[in-house]
């Protein structure tokens, strides 16, 4: 029985698709009866999972999606309102995404008095030029940033892309300082990938209106320029895509970087809780699909896939969350749950990393130039866990 866990509410709309997009979403009309339903849905859901999880402590709500902001102020309040009467106290941090077409006064007045302390707009560029290309259609940001940082100045969180077709150094940091100017407590800055199945991966395999796309040369160069914006501007990289002015730091990402307990709602969302006393856990993972999801009789179970973690796979994915950030893996955790210290887990690959400056000194957290090599520390990484796990020299 858990005690403490954050939770994560997946909106599956947008107002169109952007063809990049890997997440999963369904484009409807703005006042479609589907959003009704999935609130109804939702909510009959909260009352399940907080019978089955009586948590005391949820540290941080996340609203993601999809695009929250596509319900609309009634039915975010609807949301909002109804889920309170799951938590057991007003959450420290909580969160709602939202993009620029929908995020007018009334989607914003309704967020505050409801609990919510930050607001994640997604930006991702303001070249129209470079948005039309990667079929993002939701208009330019500038009105929705401006607005958003009145309601939440220190909590206002942005999302920008690197790598996009046509962007040079230039427009990277031209999006920065337009960023910039709206205040951003936190800024994720992703490099642009052709996600497998996605309309921008298939029209680059078929050679196809991607002429423009950057190479891996220039666009690595792109997100580090980018980087380096932000770094002079004074935000901390604390984590691979993730850029924060001091104590803004996402609480609840950190809570999945560090591992520690998250329930979920909403099709295509994802669970994870884990036993400190054993070093296992169990994910659970809604289907990703809206229909099946609505269409079941009344107190039936979403359709999900269940997946047991051991604690290999556990031990694993503590070291591809955990080297992720500026902290490393949190070594009070690991100790509870693998009964041995952190610095035990990989003491050969560890040494060697440290020998050539890519792996703090004082923990077991890789360095700036480390974690920019982080794809290439994980396997070596996770061979050596693998080795000690079934070996003699284990645990
Ligand atoms: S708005 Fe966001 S979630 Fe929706 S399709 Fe575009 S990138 Fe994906």
């Amino acid at each position: 029985m858990i005690e403490e866990a954050s939770l994560y509410i997946h909106v599956p709309f947008c107002h169109s698709r952007c063809d990049y997009c890997d997440f999963y979403s369904v484009p409807v009309p703005k006042d479609s009866p589907l959003k009704d339903a999935y609130i109804a849905r939702l909510l009959q859901d909260a009352e399940f999972l907080f019978a089955r999880h009586p948590l005391r402590r949820v540290p941080s709500v996340y609203i993601g999606g999809g695009t929250p902001s596509a319900l609309g102020e009634g039915r975010i309040a609807r949301l909002l309102d109804g889920v309170s009467r799951f938590l057991p106290d007003a959450p420290l941090e909580y969160t709602v995404e939202a993009n620029g077409e929908s995020t007018g006064i009334p989607f914003l007045s309704a967020l505050k008095p409801r609990g919510v302390t930050r607001l994640s707009l997604g930006v991702q560029t303001f070249d129209g030029s470079a948005r039309r290309a990667v079929g993002r259609t939701g208009g330019d940001p500038t009105e929705a940033l401006s607005r958003a940082a009145a309601f939440f100045p220190g909590g206002l969180a942005a999302d920008l892309l690197t790598g996009l077709p046509g962007q040079d150094e230039e427009a990277v940091c031209a999006d920065i300082e337009r960023l910039l100017a709206f205040s951003p407590a936190h800024i994720s800055l992703y490099a642009l990938t052709l996600a497998e199945g996605t309309p921008l991966a298939r029209r680059h395999r078929a050679g196809r209106g991607v002429s423009l796309l950057p190479s891996p040369e220039t666009a690595d160069r792109l997100w580090l320029t980018g980087k380096a914006r932000l770094e002079r501007a004074g935000f901390s990289w604390y984590e691979i895509a993730n850029f924060a002015r001091r104590g803004a730091a996402s609480l609840h990402n950190t809570r999945y970087w560090r591992m520690e307990n998250w329930l979920s709602l909403g099709p295509s969302s994802s669970s994870t809780v884990i036993d400190d006393a054993s070093g296992t856990g169990v994910r659970r993972t809604v289907t990703a699909d809206l229909y099946a999801w609505l269409n079941r009789k009344p107190g039936e179970a979403p359709p999900f896939r269940e997946e047991a973690l051991d604690r290999i796979t556990l031990k694993k994915e503590m070291f591809l969350m955990g080297f992720r950030t500026e902290a490393g893996p949190p070594p009070e955790l690991w100790e509870k749950r693998f009964g041995s210290p952190l610095p035990a887990a990989s003491p050969r690959v560890f040494s060697l990393w440290r020998s050539r400056g890519l792996l703090r000194k004082s923990r077991a957290a890789l360095t700036k130039r480390g974690r920019l090599v982080l794809g290439r520390f994980l396997p070596e990484a996770f061979l050596e866990l693998e080795e000690r796990e079934s070996g003699p020299a284990g645990p």
